[in-house]
Parts: structure tokens; C-alpha cells; sequence
């Protein structure tokens, strides 16, 4: 009996090692901005990853199998939805066999459902191969966009995560009031981009433009998702001529054969700018991505 009781007590003792009190949420995002956002949130009491950086394109990546490990020990996938990821994100949920983080499980948080959407498709262009269709997905780059998110993400985080849920809470309200005053002044240093006309590589910058009320006269990619043509660029510099451009933008990832060339001929400058955390190195955050971003516009129209 006392050698059956010390062998309980010591499996007992055992059991409780192994098993911390309030293991860490592993929380994977689809972008970095969401991740960003994730540990603004829960900070150490999180595990956040990101399935893409600011330096990959978040409509393609390739699905390797170190990703598909953190995809299977998810607790909460946070992504942009709106079909971002449509390329690669099923085939890993699939492989994955995680049920938490299935579409519509709590483990599954949607971001893009959450704010206006801009761009809404008609039928005709779904069916030109617009790999836009549910609407255009980058509403990272209005960061009035992070507020119904980040309310809804420290929600979530509460419900996954009821011991922390008031820690959430507390700071999520401490995000929102410093991103309220930062906004206040980026939209004063951006004064002077207001009107300004831009040609963009990709369409994954209206929301900025739609906030700094920029001019997007038109893409290098003939339609979102196909590659800039030479017979597409020519009809583009031709319409520079009688609506002029101030500058041609294009993002860390994206060929700058195209931006080069037509800011050669139309001699405007080709400006790289981050489109979230990690796209340069000055954006290290949330924070610091639209500072950089601001800063990079306004060295634009120099
Ligand atoms: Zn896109």
C-alpha cells in the first residue's frame, strides 16, 4: 500500500511538471501585420508566427513542410480571408488535420470580413482571371482597419483564453489609444499627399490611398494578379500623359522591371514602399511600418 501511494505522488508530482498551469496560445497568422497585431494584444502570453513575411507575396507562397508543423500545432489562424489566400491556405488546412482552426471553428479568426470593403467585383471580372474576387484584400494599409479587428482579435483571444480575457481587454484598449494618437499624426504629416496621383505595380494599396486621399490612376498589372505586358504599359504611359503621375509604387517583393521602366519614361520617381511589419527594415511594427510608409511617399514627391 505505502509503495502503490508514493507511486501516485510521484506521478502525480510528475503530471504537474509537465503541464505548466496556462500554456501559451499558439497563435499563426497568414500575414505579418496580423501577427504584429496578435502580440500588440497578447505579448508573451501568445506564441505568434507568421506564415508569410513582408518580403513574400501573400497571394502565393509555397506551402513547406516546417509551415505545415505550425499550421497543425495552431490554436488560433488568424488571417486576411477575402481570398488572399485562397492559392495556398485550403491545401495546408488539409494537410494539417488541425480541427481547432478549420473555417468556421473559434481557432479560425477572419479579419477581412470585419471592415468596408473596397473594390467589390462585378461578374466580368471574376471571369477575366481577377484574382480579386471577393473584394480587394489588403485593408492592412488603412490602419483604421486595425480597430474592429484588433477588438474582434482580443475577443477571440478571451474566449480561447478565459483566464487572460480581461488582459486582452486592457490591451487592446492601450493599442487603440496609442494607434488613435499616431494616426491623428500621420494624417497630418500626410497633408501633403492628399490629391496626389500614383501609379501602383499591384492593386494592393487602395486602402492606404482610399485614407491619405491618394489618386490611383492605374496598375502596371493589367488586372490583379497578371504580369505587367508590355502592350499594358504603353497604353498606361500614354494615358500619363493627359493625367500625370507623381510616382510609380511598388513593394519589396514585386519585380522592379516594370516601376523602372515606366519611371524612366515618364520620368517620375519608382518608390518601394513596405505593405506590412517586415517589408523593410525600419518597419518593425505596426507602428513603425506607417511611419516608414509615409515618410517613403513624402520622399516621393521631392
Ligand atoms: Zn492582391
Amino acid at each position: 500500500m505505502k509503495h502503490l501511494l508514493s507511486r501516485t505522488w510521484f506521478i502525480g508530482v510528475l503530471a504537474a511538471l509537465c503541464m505548466p498551469a496556462q500554456a501559451a496560445l499558439n497563435v499563426l497568422s497568414c500575414e505579418a501585420e496580423w501577427a504584429a497585431l496578435a502580440s500588440e494584444i497578447g505579448g508573451k502570453r501568445l506564441n505568434v508566427s507568421s506564415a508569410t513575411t513582408g518580403q513574400q507575396d501573400p497571394h502565393r507562397i509555397e506551402a513547406r513542410p516546417s509551415l505545415i508543423a505550425r499550421v497543425r500545432n495552431a490554436d488560433l489562424l488568424v488571417c486576411t480571408g477575402l481570398d488572399l489566400e485562397a492559392g495556398w491556405l485550403p491545401v495546408l488546412l488539409q494537410q494539417s488535420g488541425n480541427r481547432r482552426i478549420q473555417p468556421g471553428q473559434p481557432g479560425n479568426f477572419v479579419a477581412g470580413n470585419l471592415v468596408p470593403r473596397l473594390e467589390l467585383p462585378t461578374q466580368l471580372d471574376r471571369a477575366q482571371g481577377d484574382v480579386h474576387g471577393s473584394g480587394n484584400p489588403h485593408i492592412q494599409l488603412n490602419p483604421h482597419n486595425l480597430v474592429p479587428v484588433g477588438e474582434a482579435l482580443a475577443t477571440r483571444l478571451g474566449e480561447l483564453d478565459p483566464a487572460n480575457a480581461e488582459a486582452y481587454r486592457a490591451a487592446y484598449a492601450d493599442f487603440r489609444a496609442r494607434l488613435e494618437f499616431a494616426m491623428q499624426r500621420w494624417e497630418q504629416q500626410a497633408v501633403a499627399l492628399n490629391g496626389v496621383g500614383v501609379i501602383a505595380h499591384h492593386k494592393d494599396m487602395v486602402y492606404l490611398f482610399d485614407w491619405l486621399g491618394m489618386r490611383e490612376i492605374g496598375n502596371l498589372e493589367p488586372k490583379p494578379g497578371l504580369e505587367p505586358s508590355s502592350a499594358h504599359l504603353a497604353a498606361l504611359l500614354q494615358q500619363l500623359r493627359q493625367d500625370p503621375a507623381r510616382m510609380v509604387l511598388h513593394t519589396p517583393y514585386q519585380s522592379e522591371r516594370a516601376s523602372q521602366w515606366l519611371s524612366a519614361q515618364a520620368s517620375i520617381p519608382a518608390v518601394m514602399i513596405p505593405n506590412t511589419v517586415g517589408g523593410t527594415d525600419a518597419a518593425t511594427d505596426l507602428f513603425t511600418l506607417f511611419e516608414d510608409i509615409i515618410s517613403r511617399l513624402l520622399g516621393g514627391l521631392q
